[in-house]
């Protein structure tokens, strides 16, 4: 069997056993079924990359366990069509997965602060023929105001609070998925109604902090 087969039947495996222990839809296991979550992995880390953990990216930054990219997409609730902002695109991984649920009617903006794994995520998502997904360099704990507004907002690192410009950034009804806290995280699942914020609480998480104006400090 050729490499690439080799890496699709791991695939295979790994969201058969997501499936299994989370009840995922079929609209997120088909997503993660699609992206070769490999080629977002460094090469040294490439046979690893269908093992349910976290791996390290570089730049002393991680691509999230597959587990929680699958809860982070269930939570957000995601329409062909949306338009979803992502802060900390890592190497695009959670980025390319959100895009196949999206569709080409949809679109993700990505903001991650560290110019080299921007360069990266753009380089893997080009080759990977993704044209939904628009990376930029930036702080995003401050949203990104020229495409808001946004159906969905997640962030993929931890907050002290919601960033208040995320909350201005979300259309009415929409959603934001983010961790918040430090030594205890925990995943927030906020909406946005005509009268203000509901927030609940998903669970403890483990996510790199979030580093801005409305972050940690570097
Ligand atoms: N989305 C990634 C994936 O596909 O697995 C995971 C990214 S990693 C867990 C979190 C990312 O957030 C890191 O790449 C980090 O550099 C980035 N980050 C931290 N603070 C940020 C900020 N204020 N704006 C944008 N990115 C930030």
């Amino acid at each position: 069997m050729d490499e690439e087969k080799i890496y699709e039947e791991k695939r295979r495996r790994m969201v058969e056993r997501l499936v299994a222990e989370l009840n995922l839809s079929q609209k997120v296991a088909k997503a993660m079924l699609k992206v070769p979550r490999h080629l977002f992995v460094p090469f040294p880390y490439r046979k690893e990359a269908y093992i349910d953990t976290p791996l390290p990216i570089g730049s002393g930054q991680t691509i999230s366990a597959p587990h929680m990219v699958a809860i982070m997409c269930e939570l957000l609730k995601l329409e062909k069509g949306m338009k979803v902002l992502e802060v900390g695109t890592g190497r695009g991984y959670h980025a390319a997965v959100v895009a196949e649920i999206v569709g080409e009617m949809g679109m993700v903006v990505s903001v991650e602060r560290v110019p080299e794994l921007a360069e990266e995520a753009r380089k893997i998502l080009e080759e990977l023929g993704y044209r939904n997904v628009m990376v930029v360099v930036g702080d995003g704990s401050e949203g990104y105001e020229p495409e808001a507004p946004y159906d969905r907002i997640y962030v993929t690192a931890a907050a002290p609070d919601i960033p208040k410009p995320l909350i201005e950034q979300l259309k009415i009804g929409g959603r934001i998925v983010i961790p918040v806290g430090y030594d205890m995280q925990y995943l927030y699942v906020v909406e946005k109604q005509e009268d203000g914020i509901r927030k609940d609480i998903w669970g403890a998480v483990r996510f790199v902090p979030l580093v801005g104006k409305y972050g940690f400090q570097d």
